[in-house]
C-alpha cells in the first residue's frame, strides 16, 4: 500500500486594510485543506510514521492525547484511511465530547488514563500492547525526527519567496521541520513561532533538538492569550473578524492566535515596508466546536 496523501495546500493572500497601510503582503498557506480530519500539520507529521509503521510490517498504530486533541483526530483519520487498527490513550477522565465522537466514528478505541500515568506513555505502550507484536508506539502530537522531516516538505511546495514564515506551535515539531526545509533550500526567509502556552520560551530547546543544523529563527512567547485552550474576548473578536472578512475559519488554540500575531506586529511596525510574509494554515478547525460557548 502507498501511504500516501495529494497535497492540495494553496497559497492565497490575505487582503486588509491594515496590512496595505504598512505595504507589506500578507499570504496563508492552506495546509487546513489537504485533509478534512487529517488535517494541516497533522498529515505531514503522520506521513514517516506511517510509512515507518508499514515497512516494519505494524498493523495497529498506538498513541496519545488530551480529549481534544487535534493528533488523535488526525491519527484515527488516518488509520481509517490507510488500514491501520488504532488505540488512542487519552489523558483524563472518560468523556465524549466532538473529538472523541470523531475518534470513535473512524475505528479508534479509546483508554482513559489518569493524569499521573499520562506522564510516562513508554509505560503506558508497554502496559497495555507489550504483547502485541503489531503495535506501533506513536508519541504524544506526532512529536518526532519523521514528523519534522514530513512538515520541512512545506518549504518544497513553495513558488515563490518570503522574507517571514509564521506558524503556532504545540510541541514545536512543525517549526523545527520548516526552519529545516529553509536551511536546505538556502533561503533568506526567518521562521517565527508562537507557541500556544504560557511560558513559552522553553520552545526552543524543544525545536533545537529537532534542528539538523542551527539556525536563527523568532520565537514570540507573548501571544498566549493566558495559556493552552485559553482565550480572551479580543482573541474571540480577531477569530470573529477574521473569518467574517476571508471566508477562511481558524481555531482559537492554535491558528487563532498566530495570525492574532501578525496582524499584532504588524500594527507596531514590526515588519520593514516591502515585507512579504506567510502565515501556515496548520488545520485544526474542529477545536472551534469545543469552544463555541466562547463565541456568544
Ligand atoms: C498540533 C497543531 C499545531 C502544533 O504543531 P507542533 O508541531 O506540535 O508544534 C499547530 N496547529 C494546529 C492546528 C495543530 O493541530
Amino acid at each position: 500500500m502507498d501511504i500516501d496523501l495529494k497535497i492540495f495546500s494553496p497559497v492565497q493572500q490575505i487582503n486588509n486594510p491594515l496590512f496595505a497601510d504598512r505595504g507589506l503582503c500578507v499570504f496563508i498557506k492552506r495546509d487546513d485543506l489537504i485533509h478534512p480530519i487529517i488535517s494541516g500539520n497533522k498529515w505531514r507529521k503522520l506521513k514517516y510514521l506511517l510509512k515507518e509503521a508499514h515497512s516494519q510490517n505494524k498493523t495497529h498504530l498506538v498513541t496519545f492525547g488530551g480529549a481534544y486533541s487535534n493528533h488523535l483526530l488526525a491519527t484515527a483519520g488516518a488509520a481509517a484511511r490507510f488500514g491501520f487498527k488504532v488505540t488512542g490513550i487519552v489523558r483524563g477522565e472518560d468523556v465524549n465530547n466532538n473529538t472523541l465522537f470523531m475518534c470513535r466514528l473512524h475505528g479508534m478505541e479509546l483508554i482513559f488514563t489518569d493524569r499521573e500515568s499520562y506522564r510516562d506513555k513508554q509505560a503506558l505502550f508497554v502496559k497495555y500492547f507489550a504483547g502485541d507484536e503489531n503495535a506501533f508506539f506513536i508519541d504524544e502530537g506526532g512529536a518526532s525526527p519523521e514528523a519534522a522531516r514530513g512538515c520541512s516538505e512545506l518549504i518544497n511546495e513553495l513558488t515563490e519567496s518570503y522574507d517571514h514564515i509564521f506558524c503556532a506551535s504545540g510541541t514545536g515539531t512543525m517549526a523545527a521541520g520548516i526552519i529545516n526545509g529553509i536551511t536546505a533550500n538556502k533561503l533568506p526567509t526567518i521562521l517565527h513561532s508562537i507557541p500556544v502556552f504560557k511560558n513559552g520560551a522553553f520552545m526552543a530547546s524543544e525545536i533545537d533538538k529537532l534542528l539538523l543544523e542551527p539556525a536563527d529563527y523568532q520565537l514570540h512567547t507573548d501571544y498566549h492569550f493566558g495559556g493552552y485552550g485559553k482565550v480572551t474576548t479580543e482573541l474571540v473578536n480577531f477569530i470573529k473578524s477574521f473569518v467574517a472578512n476571508t471566508g477562511i475559519l481558524i481555531d482559537p488554540i492554535y491558528t487563532g492566535k498566530m495570525l492574532y500575531a501578525i496582524y499584532d506586529l504588524a500594527g507596531k511596525n514590526y515588519f520593514k515596508p516591502g515585507s512579504r510574509i506567510l502565515a501556515i494554515h496548520s488545520g485544526g478547525i474542529w477545536g472551534l466546536l469545543g469552544m463555541k460557548d466562547k463565541f456568544n
